[in-house]
């Protein structure tokens, strides 16, 4: 047993094997060139490989919560560099070199620039350039799996978000590093994904290298442990992560229990199917708005018809009945789109965006209407249109609804005409809401836009955030008319811009007469106990009021769970098995990892053939790059695990073919996957099916 003293930049537990995540010394022998390629083959292998990564950090992105998608971001950029990108290809084409030479003199060069700059931010940006470099070298050479197969605490000289966005984030048990820093992004992703992470010592990770089994504990790292003292981490890491998952269930629920129990209903905002396993864990009420444009962007063409229905009928499935409001196509002004060909405008937010850009794009819009028809077929599914203005517009729009539904008939395809609502985002909207409450089905306030063409204020207006207040008079009394407006015509008011979160903001909302708010996901527990009390205070004044005969709101109350259910003792789940055969128990499941209690309750099955099924009706959350194991979230929000074999990420794809994608949605016993038992024992492993939960 050794023991180091460390720095902790994210103080934790942890206990586990070793994964060796250092970056290749030198350019892998894989990237290397194996006979001469010409350099046209260099350069298709560059951008295969820089937009591997691409996908890669738009993957993890998408998962990550706002700061660590930020984190992506910034990498996703730099790999886009034009500057960078260039070089690259200039050392190819001109200097002769192959792609991972180039890709590595290039990252070195421009990182030695940016570290002798005068400024931080450029200074800090060489961290960034070292990071994407490193992994699209691990990509030209074949690494495209970078990360653990199975949980285990990642060792290396030190990390960068790019090669932490290949990983798998449940099989990452802690991280020691030994470079870093307290506030460098690694350490604020791990920070964001509750990962113990330790740095400074370069003794410490020689050791741990060399150990295989490493222990983690604050500022003190155990190398070679013990048999006695290695099983007794595991069982503290397995209660800590346990007692962890109770205080976060907990506070989940404190916040679900004014979920129904308040007059206005809290529905969250999303940006596509990446979203749906937090959708379901945050308990929303429904969904408020689906910015559809996220569909649109990071790619070279429009999204099929095919494309759009599976995304818009998997979130409509996932939420099981309840309401799911999807905005149409709502780009130009701050939302642009690379291959869709906009005009010059001098003042892009007053010109060709939102619905505008839709009739000028008709068939584009087209497209989209009959995707969501058909959605509709198959959830609680209602179209919202962006930067309406005038009343007819919405009647246009519900002529050719009306189109495709006809055409859609024709062609024999499943579909309805679901609700059609408008936002009220400017304020012409909002002085005509009498008229607009005659054509629309509901109204959703987009806050965010109203202040901007209120206020006559550019919402990404540079330093002039002291005039951009949300909270201006003008504002709410633009609010409280469309309330006022959609109560005489019986349609309900949503507000869905950053304002229905704020808490300054909240209880004004509520005495304006808006029936919901629809918030970002992180925001919906906050925005739930804020509900409460503000409508707790003004009870007394609601009470006189006449009672609102929303039929929207009566529509959409009908799916959420009524309070006396919320009194019940929580229910204990039910998983279905995923296999058939004979059941194994958890300490008899040959990996400590699952019979510790690691990876939570666990059950084994040895399995009689290799169909493997869902366990419950939910949502696939999760695949492993070599497709052997796959997360599932419940309706109910549970996470469940269902591994296929011991230490079959050795097999590395081998044996198993995966008929559902991240973000399917899934019933309880549909075929997910078919692993090859043949192929399992001809390596001589173990086929046991894992679940934990
Ligand atoms: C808004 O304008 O408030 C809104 C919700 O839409 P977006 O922010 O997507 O423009
Ligand atoms: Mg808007």
């Amino acid at each position: 047993m050794k023991e180091f003293a460390i720095r902790a930049a994210q103080p934790g537990f942890a206990a586990g094997e070793v994964f060796v995540a250092d970056a290749a010394a030198e350019m892998p022998a894989s990237a290397r060139p194996e006979g001469k390629r010409t350099p046209e083959q260099e350069l298709a292998r560059y951008e295969q490989a820089a937009d591997v990564l691409d996908r890669e950090l738009a993957s993890a992105a998408a998962g990550a919560d706002r700061g660590s998608a930020e984190i992506y971001k910034t990498e996703r950029l730099l790999l886009k560099d034009e500057t960078y990108a260039e070089s690259v290809r200039g050392l190819i084409r001109e200097g002769g070199m192959d792609a991972a030479a180039a890709v590595e003199t290039a990252g070195q060069r421009l990182a030695r620039q940016l570290g002798d700059s005068e400024n931080d931010y450029i200074r800090q940006r060489k961290d960034d350039v070292l990071g994407v470099t490193g992994r699209l070298l691990d990509i030209l050479g074949g690494k495209t799996d970078a990360g653990p197969g199975k949980p285990a605490i990642l060792v290396a000289e030190e990390l960068s978000p790019a090669r932490l966005s290949a990983m798998d984030p449940a099989m990452i048990l802690g991280i020691l590093t030994e470079q870093g820093a307290p506030t460098s992004h690694v350490a604020i992703l791990a920070g964001n994904l509750g990962i113990p992470y330790a740095y400074g010592s370069h003794d410490a990770a020689e050791a741990a290298r060399r150990s295989g089994r490493l222990i983690l504990d604050g500022e003190k790292v155990i190398t070679d442990p013990g048999e006695e003292q290695y099983r007794e981490a595991l069982d503290r890491m397995a209660r800590e992560r346990e007692r962890k998952r109770r205080e976060q269930r907990a506070q989940k629920e404190a916040a679900a229990q004014s979920a129904g129990t308040t007059r206005t209903a809290v529905f969250a905002n999303i940006a596509g199917p990446r979203d749906i396993p937090a959708l379901i864990a945050s308990g929303a009420q429904g969904v408020g708005l689906f910015r559809s444009e996220f569909l649109f962007l990071d790619r070279d063409a429009a999204p099929t018809e095919e494309e759009q229905f599976e995304a818009y009928s998997g979130v409509a499935r996932a939420m099981a009945g309840k309401e799911t409001v999807i905005r149409t196509l709502d780009a130009g002004s701050d939302k642009k789109i690379a291959w869709l060909p906009q005009p010059a405008e001098k003042n892009p937010a007053l010109g060709c965006r939102g619905l505008r850009l839709c009739f000028r794009e008709r068939e584009l819009f087209r497209t989209q209407l009959r995707a969501l028809l058909r959605a509709a077929a198959l959830g609680n599914v209602k179209i919202m249109l962006p930067m309406v203005a005038s009343a007819w517009e919405v009647e246009s729009v519900r002529a050719l609804m009306a189109e495709c539904a006809a055409e859609l008939a024709a062609e024999g395809k499943a579909h309805a005409v679901p609700p059609l609502g408008i936002m009220v985002e400017t304020p012409a909207a909002a002085m005509i809401a009498d008229e607009l409450a005659e054509k629309a089905d509901f109204f959703s306030i987009g806050t965010n836009d109203l202040t901007q063409y209120t206020l006559a204020l550019d919402r990404e207006a540079q330093g002039l955030d002291d005039f951009y207040d949300p909270c201006h008079e003008a504002v709410f009394r633009l609010i409280e008319r469309t309330a006022a407006a959609g109560h005489r015509k019986n349609i309900s008011t949503s507000v869905c811009g950053e304002l229905a979160a704020d808490p300054r903001a909240i209880g004004r909302l509520i005495s304006c007469g808006v029936d919901r708010l629809s918030v970002s996901l992180p925001k919906i527990g906050e925005t739930r106990l804020r509900v409460k009390e503000a409508e707790e205070q003004q009870a007394p004044a609601k009470e006189q009021a006449p009672a609102k005969e929303i039929k929207e709101a009566a529509a959409a109350a009908e799916p959420d769970t009524p309070p006396r259910e919320l009194e019940e003792p929580p229910r204990s789940v039910s998983i279905a098995a995923p296999a058939d055969g004979k059941l194994i128990p958890m300490e008899e499941i040959p990996d400590p990892v699952f019979s510790s209690g690691t990876m939570g309750t666990c059950i084994g099955i040895m399995p009689e053939n290799g169909t493997i099924h869902a366990p419950c009706d939910g949502v696939v959350s999760g695949i492993a790059p070599t497709g052997h194991a796959m997360t599932f979230t419940a309706s109910d929000g549970k996470e469940i695990l269902v591994h296929v074999g011991i230490d079959t990420v050795q097999l590395g794809g081998r044996g198993f073919r995966i008929f559902v994608r991240e973000g399917s949605a899934v019933a309880r016993d549909d075929v997910v996957m078919e692993a090859d038992l043949d192929v399992i024992r001809g390596a001589g492993l173990s086929p046991i099916v894992i679940v934990a939960c």
